[in-house]
């Protein structure tokens, strides 16, 4: 591992001073993706500013829903009965990632910025653009099994990892972020980015901004709601493809539908078709069929992920009728 300077941040307007000074500092709050990618000589920070101090730990109910303290941990995040009362889509989301050691030092921002875990980025020996901008992407025409089929472009074909930002897509959440100048607001939709010609940037964050904690509105659809991962194993694995799908009913017809795809590009994919084409229908298992058959309608497989296609209808449809039972 490369030498780094280690400082302790006392309040955020400190930590972001710290990090806005030095481009090639990181902020560390769990460490659970940054000391990998250390070790791998994938992230090789000067400075590391340790802001597990910061009072941004909060979980706790707001006029409009909920807030969610940046640096409250997963674990807790997860179990929170707030949160399995009202949020139990995103409960079970955080529950499905990683391993419970893992989940009890993460924190919620830091899930957000987990980087992706596409085997060339981590290697490197190898071509990645991610990594090094300009260098190629090995896994376009390598082994992409775990890669994307929405979204993607000839300079990255990478997903996105995280269980617990599907959840927080699907609920329209909102990210709160403070930079020397302000503090702002962005919505979920906006927060990660798809890879175009620049797949080194995950996400909208500029250099020097701190993520404070993620608003997320009440809904209409707690009760009828799930999570469903489709894994190569039970437990401490990413998902090939996983669905949060909350349902607004009047009886069984569906007001509306919030419906987010993990595993699939390099951000959590709403599912947007499929929303549209439930708006209005009776919640039967043809409908579902249907609106999955849709949202697939448009993706795009390489070369070994093709079942990917199948397993996103199948799951769709598998998340929608649990939603419904509630
Ligand atoms: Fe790198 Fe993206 Fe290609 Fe993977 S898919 S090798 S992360 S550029």
């Amino acid at each position: 591992m490369k030498p780094f300077k280690f400082i302790s941040a006392t309040n955020p307007a400190q930590a972001v001073a710290m990090l806005t000074k030095n481009a090639d500092a990181a902020f560390l709050g769990g460490g659970t993706n940054l000391l990998d990618l250390m070790k791998e000589h994938v992230a090789l920070p000067n400075e590391i500013i340790d802001i597990g101090n910061l009072s941004l730990k909060d979980i706790r109910a707001t006029t409009t829903g909920f807030y969610l303290g940046a640096l409250a941990k997963n674990t807790e995040t997860a179990n929170h009965p707030l949160i399995r009362k009202n949020l139990p889509m995103l409960s079970k989301a955080i529950l499905a990632g990683a391993s419970a050691q893992i989940r009890n030092m993460a924190t919620n921002g830091g899930n957000l910025l987990q980087r992706t875990r596409c085997s060339y980025f981590y290697d490197i020996s190898m071509p990645c653009n991610k990594r090094v901008p300009g260098s190629g992407c090995a896994a376009l025409e390598g082994f992409n099994r775990m890669h994307a089929i929405f979204g993607w472009s000839e300079h990255c074909v990478a997903v996105y990892p995280s269980d617990m930002a599907v959840a927080l897509s699907a609920l329209n959440a909102t990210v709160n972020v403070q930079n020397n100048k302000t503090e702002r607001a962005i919505p979920f939709k906006d927060f990660h980015l798809l890879p175009g010609n620049h797949p080194e940037k995950d996400n909208s964050l500029t250099h020097g901004e701190l993520i404070k904690g993620i608003e997320i509105p009440e809904n209409n659809f707690a009760s009828h709601s799930a999570y469903v991962k489709v894994r190569d194993r039970n437990s401490y694995a990413f998902a090939l493809l996983s669905v949060a799908a909350g349902l607004n009913l009047n009886g069984n017809i569906i007001k509306s539908a919030n419906i987010a795809l993990g595993g699939v590009a390099h951000k959590p994919w709403r599912a947007l078709q499929a929303e549209e084409f439930l708006k209005g229908k009776a919640a039967t298992t043809a409908n579902f069929t249907k609106a999955a058959e849709t949202e697939m309608a448009a993706a795009k497989a390489l070369t070994y992920n093709k079942f990917k296609i199948e397993m996103g209808k199948k799951t769709l449809v598998n998340a929608l009728e649990l939603a419904f039972k509630g």
